[in-house]
């Protein structure tokens, strides 16, 4: 199954088209996407009656297919060679931040550039699902209602400005948590756990990984979060993003106005986000 808002309502993407979730059920689901995920099973069972598609499928009319989670968190250094490159060991517990909820937008975003420090990180973004609380290590995908692609879109002088960093406001500036264009359910994905992923700016590559080089993959994310903290249904996991960033190249590389970051992961699909000028939203 994939799901998507198209202008602020629940739809399923089927082939050729899209259903209205609320209309199709008979007004016996919401129409409010963030509202699904409190009723997954009842939305799975709605999706295996196959309805047909009500409309033509428009990308440009999607919006955030998450809009309003509770809780996002988001892990640091999660592939190898991108610690490497960030000059840290490897972790052994997952460094956890959150991007606040208000920073989410769409898979076709215009995102205003707060300084000239802001830099692109792809990343595999998990929905939860069932409630997870102290989930066993291995039993983590049982909880999660599907994957989206995100960026991690960081402001690296707030991020990393002294004397104690600050991750979460340096992610959280408007816009920052583009993701889309959907929800796939993992059930659609052959290997759910080596997905390729990466991103490009203005069709330019600077970032190539697969989800099999994850240190922490989503069964381990699942299981060490929750050991802490409850996830509830709809809330998201940005999963930490590869090498090739561009504030640890030399010299560091930002982005500028006019730039188009493309970020695709395999199975799922392609995110496109605009960056612009601060003035332009005066
Ligand atoms: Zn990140």
């Amino acid at each position: 199954m994939k799901l998507a808002n198209a202008e602020g309502r629940a739809v399923l993407v089927v082939d050729g088209g899209t259903v209205d979730i609320e209309t199709a059920s008979g007004a016996q689901l919401p129409s409010d996407p963030q509202a699904l995920y409190a009723r997954w099973d009842e939305l799975v069972a709605f999706a295996e009656r196959r309805p047909s598609p009500d409309a033509p499928l428009d990308v440009r009319r999607l919006e955030a297919p998450v809009p309003r989670p509770r809780q996002v968190f988001a892990i640091g250094m999660n592939y190898a060679a991108h610690a490497a490159e960030a000059g840290v060991e490897p972790p052994e517990f997952p460094p956890t931040f959150t991007k606040f909820p208000t920073c989410l937008t769409g898979p076709d975003a215009a995102v205003v550039l707060p300084s000239g420090f802001v830099d692109w990180e792809v990343e595999l973004v998990v929905v939860v699902g069932h409630l997870a609380y102290e989930v066993p290590e291995g039993r983590g995908w049982a909880h999660v209602a599907g994957v989206t692609v995100g960026q991690d879109l960081s402001e690296r002088l707030v991020q990393l400005r002294p004397p104690a960093p600050q991750f979460s406001l340096g992610k959280s500036f408007p816009g920052f948590g583009p993701i889309g264009p959907w929800v796939v359910t993992p059930d659609e994905l052959e290997h759910r756990d080596d997905l390729a992923i990466g991103c490009a700016v203005n069709g330019e590559e600077v970032q190539k990984s697969r989800t099999a080089d994850l240190i922490f993959g989503v069964d381990a994310l699942v299981h060490h979060l929750s050991s802490i903290t409850p996830l509830l249904p709809g809330d998201l996991i940005f999963t930490g993003t590869p090498s090739g960033v561009g504030g640890t190249r030399t010299p560091p590389r930002f982005l500028a106005p006019g730039d188009e970051l493309t970020s695709t992961i395999e199975g799922i699909g392609t995110i496109h986000t605009h960056l612009i000028a601060k003035e332009h939203t005066a």
